[in-house]
């Protein structure tokens, strides 16, 4: 396991080139417990040194790790999830510390980690190429290329499983990576990458750089030995890379924000439909991209199913233990959740339940907000238009289909969108024309580690999990000979 010089707080440093490695410039930066809003940890902040150390140490790497037979290296991809299984505890115990979610919702997480290279460690042999037919005069044919070292800079939400999201791909296709973790929530992912070391993974092949964006996460952009970079996070953030990648005509996968409908027809099973839309906003308390956060209600019913989620409302409490909603995991996401209830009332939204801080005395310490309904809102509202990234939802009435699409689509993001209905053909035909990258049916975030997920519009480019991700972490080679 990582270090923990003792449980009230400890130091977080680096991860270079197969053990611990101190910041170059010797900085830290704090990181809190949001449960309590106290010190945790102190966290290496890295700069460019610190980035260089790492991608040459992953450059060095590469090599040896790319001629690897694909058989090989998905076999100690394979070891990897055994052993995140193995510790899966002593892991989640970090991942809820840090980010302030129930034991219960990192262990969830952490087995998703473990999924990821399960899957990806099987299809490390499954990168193949294909023939193409030029007649009998030339034999053409093309391979799939690892790029070398990928950067993948990463937020505080999920922060082990999007590592796993991201780095389990990435070298089952043969490329090294550079991790730079959000400095809000680095304990897990420097867990995991002293959990390949010890599973067998040639050091430098995985590296963990900790610290701020604008310093570590810019280095590993303009990096030019880093080849690819996938990042996972704001918008704005996601915009700043593009524009400094453009220079170098930098491949990125972007998986960025969202703000998704989640769109209930009549015909629906309501008793199923209530729990699954509240699920689908307050799972890690709002603190995910894909939350279907604009509950879109046919008109006929929308009284009826605001009280139905009214009343599922009441088994969510907000805590510090399993089964309750958990905190923001950073400050800033806790003072943003406090101004988007301002932009609310001033837009004239009804918070329905919410739309304030939590009473209880001995939740003061923490960032701790409570799990938000607004009716009343039009989609042209702020508020139905940017992402929260908190437990908050507003609920609008529709007529028919038409009208479902155009306020579903009637949005600058396109990350998922979740249709509840009896009735298949109607599923199939809004599944066609809604504008997102994944459509869920009648349960909100269905799928798996084996679902390829990405967005439209806003919400990014690329496409990560499941087959597709291995494909996003190459290069397509045509070769064509002359007979
Ligand atoms: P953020 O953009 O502030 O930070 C994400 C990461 O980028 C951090 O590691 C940060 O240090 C780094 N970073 C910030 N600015 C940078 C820059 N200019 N150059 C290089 N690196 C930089 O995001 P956050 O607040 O950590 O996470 C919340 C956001 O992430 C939300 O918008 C959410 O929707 C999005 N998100 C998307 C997905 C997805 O898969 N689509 C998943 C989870 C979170």
């Amino acid at each position: 396991m990582y270090i923990f010089h003792d449980m009230t707080t400890y130091t977080l440093n680096h991860f270079i080139d197969g053990s611990e490695r101190l910041p170059a410039g010797g900085s830290y930066i704090d990181a809190f417990d949001p449960r309590s809003g106290r010190v945790i940890s102190q966290v290496a902040l890295g700069n460019e040194d610190d980035v260089s150390a790492a991608v040459t140490a992953a450059a060095d790497a590469f090599g040896k790790w790319r001629d690897m037979r694909p058989i090989a290296r998905g076999r100690l991809l394979t070891q990897v999830a055994l052993a995140i299984r193995a510790q899966a505890k002593e892991l989640a115990a970090i991942e809820s510390r840090e980010t302030g979610k129930s034991p219960l919702q990192a262990l969830a997480e952490i087995e998703g980690t473990a999924q990821y290279f399960e899957l990806f460690g099987g299809l490390a042999t499954a990168l193949m190429g294909e023939t193409i037919g030029l007649g009998t005069g030339y034999h053409s044919y093309t391979i799939r290329e690892p790029y070398g070292v990928v950067g993948a800079i990463l937020p505080w939400n999920a922060p082990i499983n999007q590592a796993g999201r991201a780095c389990a791909p990435a070298l089952a296709a043969g490329n090294t990576v550079v991790v730079k973790p959000s400095e809000a929530t680095s304990g897990s992912v420097l867990a995991l990458a002293r959990i390949l070391v010890e599973c067998g993974v040639p050091r430098g092949v995985l590296n963990v750089v900790t610290g701020v964006g604008l310093e570590a996460g810019q280095a590993l952009v303009v990096h030019p030995q880093v080849r690819k970079i996938t990042f996972t996070g704001s918008l704005r953030a996601g915009q700043a890379i593009a524009r400094l990648a453009a220079d170098r005509i930098l491949p990125l996968t972007l998986e960025l924000g969202g703000k998704s409908p989640d769109i209930v027809f009549a015909d629906a099973d309501l008793a199923a439909a209530a729990p699954g839309v509240l699920k689908g906003f307050l799972t890690h308390a709002g603190q995910v991209c894909l939350s279907g956060t604009r509950i879109l209600v046919e008109r006929s019913i929308h009284d009826e199913f605001v009280v139905a989620m009214k009343k599922a409302m009441q088994s969510y409490v907000v805590g510090a233990v399993d089964g309750t909603v958990g905190p923001m995991t950073t400050h800033a996401q806790y003072q943003k959740v406090q101004e988007y209830y301002a932009i609310a009332r001033a837009e004239g939204a009804v918070a329905a339940v919410g739309g304030r801080l939590p009473d209880d005395p001995a939740l003061a310490d923490g960032w701790f907000v409570l799990p938000t309904i607004y009716t009343g809102v039009d989609n042209s509202m702020r508020i139905a238009r940017e992402e929260v990234f908190g437990p908050v939802a507003c609920v609008m009435p529709f007529d028919d289909e038409a009208e479902a699409i155009r306020i579903a689509n009637d949005s600058d993001y396109g990350l998922a969108a979740g249709i509840w209905t009896r009735d298949l053909a109607r599923a199939h035909r809004m599944a066609t024309l809604l504008e997102a990258g994944q459509v869920y049916v009648n349960e909100y975030m269905a799928g798996g580690v084996e679902t390829p997920m990405g967005g439209y519009k806003l919400s990014g480019y690329g496409r990560e999990k499941g087959l597709e991700a291995l494909r996003n972490y190459t290069h397509l080679k045509c070769v064509t000979i002359r007979l």
